[in-house]
């Protein structure tokens, strides 16, 4: 539907867009993220021919966007920019009547279709009640969906919006974004939004774009773009991914970047988590924001430990779900453990299938092993004890500490270096 090639653009000498490649499919919800400055609006208006480009070409549906005259690209496109400068005197109605300029004579006549369109707008974005206010006696989320409605009398094919919820409260927020997901999904509008929002977004939208300096840095679903990683990279912020429990998407946390934390990372010191069936995400969470390097393994694929230790980038020794673990893999797993300062053996249940990881913490010599217990060991036994001989060996040893409490652990860690 639109296809982007090459595209460059300068204000003045100053290069902002450098050889943007993008291709949108009708009826996609795409959405557009970058740090500030990074050309996000700048881009935007260039898709809305507001600016032209410098070289390159953009083309909307096969046709050069340039070759369109202004009313009948605004048939097709509607744009809700960042600021919107209208004249607020005007009332609810005749703003939202303005989006049906590009249909109407010369003489602006008002037909009876007109009054209908509108009338839908209204009702899609909930702006009915109160029509006949003047716009600037509005909240700011009832002037957005305004200013959206103005755009749906368009009766577009592409909406396109530039950080619509950016001076919103919360759940203005999410109400602007269920509407875009309404537009999108029930009346088959392409939706490109460009958003400050990561986790907005990552909600939301099917395939997300992230632009760094001018240029795409890259592009996908969700799940491809918003790593930990990626935005790394680009927002130079620590971050962590996890999965929201609603939508399954993934969803961004800040890590504050606390003096314990700062101070850990220096030390460099690596622990090897023991775990399996979701008993060391906490932990995991927990040492991995306090600036630790983790290693994991040997989990299963899919597992709850193995997804969380994907989304953090641990490093982690792997096997397919339900198989034993073979000799090699419980060799990388001793590599790992060698490699690590400490051991921390989580409160997991042990069967026969991951009997193997506790072996090798029960084989490990002159290494700091502590073991994180919420339960007793014999409930947690299924091998019929043998689990327990290993448990009891490790016990045993001079360099084992046991904790139940997290704060503890931490204090045994930082001691123990
Ligand atoms: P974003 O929307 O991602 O925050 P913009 O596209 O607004 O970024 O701006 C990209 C860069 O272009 C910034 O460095 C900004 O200062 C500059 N810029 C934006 N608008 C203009 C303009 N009208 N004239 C000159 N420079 C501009
Ligand atoms: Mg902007």
């Amino acid at each position: 539907m639109i296809k982007i090639q090459d595209l460059d653009f300068s204000y003045g000498n100053l290069k902002i867009l450098k050889k943007i490649n993008i291709d949108v499919e009708k009826n996609e919800f795409v959405g557009i993220i970058g740090p500030n400055g990074s050309g996000k609006s700048t881009l935007l208006k260039n898709i809305s021919n507001i600016l032209k480009p410098e070289s390159g070409l953009i083309y909307l549906d096969y046709k050069l966007l340039n070759k369109y005259k202004p009313r009948e690209l605004a048939r097709q496109m509607a744009v809700v920019p960042q600021e919107t400068l209208i004249n607020f005197n005007f009332n609810v109605y005749d703003l939202i009547m303005m989006g049906r300029n590009p249909y109407q004579d010369r003489w602006g006549r008002i037909t009876e279709e007109d009054k209908r369109i509108v009338d839908e707008a209204l009702k899609l974005t909930d702006t009915d009640k109160f029509k006949l206010k003047k716009v600037n006696e509005l909240s700011g989320g009832e002037r957005q969906r305004v200013i959206i409605a103005r755009a749906l009398a368009q009766k577009p094919e592409i909406l396109l919006l530039d950080e619509p919820t950016s001076s919103l409260d919360i759940n203005y927020q999410g109400e602007i974004f269920d509407l875009l997901s309404y537009l999108n999904k029930e009346l088959n509008i392409t939706i490109i939004t460009v958003s400050h929002d990561l986790n907005l977004t990552g909600q939301y939208c099917d395939r997300i774009i992230l632009i760094q300096g001018g240029s795409v840095f890259t592009s996908g679903t969700p799940d491809e773009v918003l790593t930990a990683d990626n935005i790394g990279k680009v927002y130079k912020t620590e971050v962590i991914i996890k999965e929201s429990p609603l939508t399954g998407r993934p969803y961004v946390t800040l890590i504050p970047r606390s003096y314990n934390r700062i101070k850990n990372r220096e030390k460099n010191i690596t622990i090897h988590l023991v775990c399996g069936g979701g008993t060391g995400k906490e932990l995991m969470d927990k040492l991995y924001g306090e600036g630790f390097n983790l290693t994991c393994g040997v989990l299963n694929q899919g597992d709850a430990d193995w997804e969380l230790a994907k989304r953090l980038n641990l490093e982690t020794v792997e096997i397919p779900p339900f198989v034993p673990i073979e000799k090699e893999k419980l060799q990388e797993n001793r590599d790992l453990m060698e490699k690590a300062d400490i051991i921390l053996v989580c409160d997991t249940p042990f069967g026969y299938g991951n009997l193997g990881n506790l072996r090798l913490v029960a084989n490990l010599k002159d290494k700091d092993v502590i073991l994180y217990e919420k339960r007793n060991f014999a409930e947690r036994d299924y091998t019929d004890g043998l689990a327990c001989e290993y448990w009891n060996q490790i016990i045993k040893k001079e360099n084992t500490f046991k904790t139940s409490r997290i704060q503890d652990l931490i204090q045994i860690i930082n001691k123990l270096d």
